[in-house]
């Protein structure tokens, strides 16, 4: 791990090399430090969440430089529209339906169709946001369970060897983390509070429900009633199985000889990491109408397998 400082050109590029060649860079934002990934990239992105021995998989949110990088990957409607123009940059995410094409990895959205975009009011961010080209999903750069950090110090301490790149520049501004709000559905709803006020939102689009509270960063069940922060299988889920049964679609991991139709091999080489890149469309192309059902074989629980066997416990438990 390095630290730079942020304020000059060969730092923003350096951060940008880092970014676009699939490593983490941690970089301060005017809410908290985040710790950056390719959001395009699933192994990148997954070792987000192996850097922060995070034990479940949340959805992130995608950082962009400006408005234009956001529509490519998400669609605005007029109150989206609306609060870009108004309240851009700043600390507030905009939960949008994610547009075709996006190349954002379903490890990001945690398998939804749904995408969480911010523009950061923090120059330093925008111009690596730049630089790097792609956008970036960066939660907060702290191990899992930790507070967020807001000085360069807390990332280094925390994360260590873990993170390719640490640009400092100084402390940052708000100190907690943006304003989420839910635009997917016919009625806005705050699923954060945060800097910007929902006051503030409602003088620019109306009233929004202030019911939802997000998953939060470990992960705490949301309650019932809000929109599903995870997507679910429809079929049912076996763990720990040794072979399909008739119907069942299998989802392996490592060398495996069985191959073809019916078989999805999370990683050949037995590269967790790999696994975890490809978990979520593991899971959306094994829910196939006409089958009975989706089979896992074992996946060792440790390091970021910790994540991946506890979004299939999710995904196996009784549903209501
Ligand atoms: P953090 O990255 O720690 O700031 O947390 C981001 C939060 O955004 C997570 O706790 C998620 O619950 C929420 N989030 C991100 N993307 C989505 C999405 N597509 N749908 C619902 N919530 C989301
Ligand atoms: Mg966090």
């Amino acid at each position: 791990m390095a630290t730079v400082t942020g304020n000059s050109a060969a730092a923003v590029q350096k951060a940008g090399e880092i970014l676009r060649s699939g490593g983490l860079v941690s970089f301060p934002t005017e809410t908290v430090y985040g710790l950056g990934a390719d959001a395009t990239n699933g192994r990148a992105v997954a070792r987000i969440f192996e850097a922060k021995k995070r034990p479940s998989f949340n959805p992130l949110i995608v950082h962009v430089p400006d408005e234009k990088a956001a529509r490519q990957i998400a669609i605005f409607d007029e109150r989206a529209s609306i609060l870009a123009a108004t309240l851009w940059p700043g600390p507030l995410t905009l939960i949008l339906p994610k547009a075709q094409n996006s190349g954002i990895s379903d490890l990001v959205t945690a398998g939804l169709d749904t995408v969480a975009v911010r523009m950061p009011d923090h120059d330093l961010a925008r111009a690596i946001l730049k630089e790097a080209g792609v956008p970036i999903a960066a939660p907060s750069a702290n191990p899992s369970g930790r507070v967020s950090p807001t000085a360069p110090g807390h990332v280094s301490d925390g994360l260590g060897a873990a993170v390719d790149l640490i640009v400092a520049g100084g402390r940052t501004s708000v100190g907690i983390e943006s304003t989420i709000l839910d635009l997917s559905g016919p009625r806005p709803r705050l699923l954060r509070p945060g800097a910007v006020l929902a006051a503030d939102i409602e003088s620019l689009i109306g009233p929004i429900d202030h019911g939802g509270s997000d998953a939060g960063d470990e992960g705490r069940p949301t309650a019932p009633g809000q929109l599903p922060s995870h997507y679910a299988p429809h079929a049912p889920v076996r763990l720990n199985a040794q072979s399909a049964r008739p119907g069942e679609i299998l989802i392996t991991f490592g060398p495996d000889l069985r191959k073809g139709d019916g078989v999805i091999n999370l990683s050949e080489k037995g590269d967790l990491l790999e696994a975890a890149a490809n978990l979520f469309a593991a899971l959306i192309a094994a829910d196939r109408p006409g089958m009975s059902g989706i089979a896992v074989t074992e996946i060792p629980d440790q390091g970021i397998g910790l994540a991946i066997n506890d979004r299939l416990r999710r995904a196996a438990a009784p549903r209501s």
